[in-house]
């Protein structure tokens, strides 16, 4: 291999740690997400080229960043992973495929097809039915404890709802700023000569990984539950061997769960439903940058498993870039 290959990787792993930094630790993006996975994109390429390059610390091989020393830590018991991406059809049949061949089947697969919402995930767990703690996704195996910030989002219920509840629930999803909120907290904050948040999802990562629980009480966050991690359930109403069906579930404690979720067969309607968002994403009230494509299957989920940063089950079908370099530098940034 050329020295010129060696030398590209290196700078593309440095460029992506720095703009990596910048996105998940300062909550201070400098570049727009499609820069960021152009670059990403093309190491990618790189290391499937040359294998032998491929080493453990890549940005292809993790996920997320670090936790912040200030805030206490929490190890994921389940890993909190990323997502592979889709950017067209093309893509997404050769994901199909790959499933199919693995699985050593010609069935067509059931889907649940949900919004990519664009926030950060983070893991809620419940003993009892009781909110005990709650994490930020971290570098996927240690997360910053926000307890007391997520407390304080209306949306999430500090006690679920039934007499029937796991031991222990461990909920994961999405916490994000509605775009109502997040125009209303700018508006506010130009006109008192304040700061502004550069877009919805720098917003809820700044709002929720505050020290002081009342800024982040202040903040117009949301929460929408779109998996389930680490349980101890002894009620056999998690037993379904169907990803929605368990999200239904979660819904019925009391847990909000994105109404614009649905399950579909095969890999058409999983389009046609990528497409139907697409068209609607003007018109929904909260940011998404894409469609999440999830086999819905547990046990075909279980069987496919993980690669190093994603799950094999499901795919990240980003929309086409919206965001434009000149809106992120003209704007300051507030953590
Ligand atoms: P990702 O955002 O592409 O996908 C994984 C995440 O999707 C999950 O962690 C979860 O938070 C979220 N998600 C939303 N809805 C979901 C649903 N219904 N089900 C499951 N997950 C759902 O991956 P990532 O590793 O978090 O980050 C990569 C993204 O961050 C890329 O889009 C990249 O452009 C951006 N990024 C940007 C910069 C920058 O400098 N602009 C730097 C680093 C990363």
């Amino acid at each position: 291999m050329s020295q010129s290959v060696l030398q590209q990787v290196q700078q593309l792993r440095q460029q992506l740690e720095q703009y990596s930094y910048q996105y998940y630790v300062l909550d201070e993006p400098t570049v727009p997400d499609a820069q960021y996975d152009t670059l990403y994109r093309q190491l990618q390429q790189i290391e499937q080229e040359n294998p032998e390059l491929i080493t453990a610390d890549s940005p292809t091989q993790r996920v997320g960043a670090a936790p912040l020393s200030k805030f206490g830590q929490v190890a994921h018991t389940i890993p909190m992973l990323s997502l592979d991406n889709a950017f067209d059809a093309a893509e997404f049949h050769a994901f199909c495929k790959r499933m199919a061949d693995r699985l050593d089947t010609v069935q067509a697969f059931s889907f649940c097809c949900e919004p990519k919402l664009d926030g950060l995930a983070v893991s809620i767990r419940y003993e009892n039915g009781v909110l005990v703690q709650a994490a930020t996704r971290g570098d996927g195996y240690t997360g910053e404890d926000i307890t007391s910030n997520v407390r304080t989002i209306r949306a999430v219920p500090l006690k679920l709802k039934g007499d029937k509840v796991p031991a222990v629930l461990e909920v994961r999803g999405e916490v994000f700023m509605p775009l109502a909120g997040f125009n209303a907290m700018n508006e506010k904050a130009r006109q008192s000569g304040e700061k502004i948040f550069a877009n919805p999802r720098n917003a809820a990562a700044g709002s929720l990984r505050q020290l002081d629980p009342k800024i982040s009480a202040q903040r117009p966050l949301m929460f929408y539950a779109y998996a389930v991690g680490a349980i101890d359930d002894a009620t056999g109403l998690l037993d379904s061997q169907s990803h929605y069906q368990r999200l239904m579930q979660l819904k019925d404690w009391g847990l909000p769960v994105c109404p614009e979720i649905r399950l579909v067969s095969g890999a058409e309607a999983a389009l046609d439903y990528y497409q139907d968002i697409l068209q609607r994403r003007a018109s929904l009230s909260y940011e998404i940058d894409g469609v999440v494509i999830k086999v819905a299957d547990l046990a075909q989920q279980q069987a496919l498993g993980f690669v190093a940063r994603a799950p094999r089950w499901a795919i990240a079908f980003k929309f086409p870039a919206q965001e434009m370099l000149t809106t992120l530098l003209d704007v300051e940034f507030q953590v």
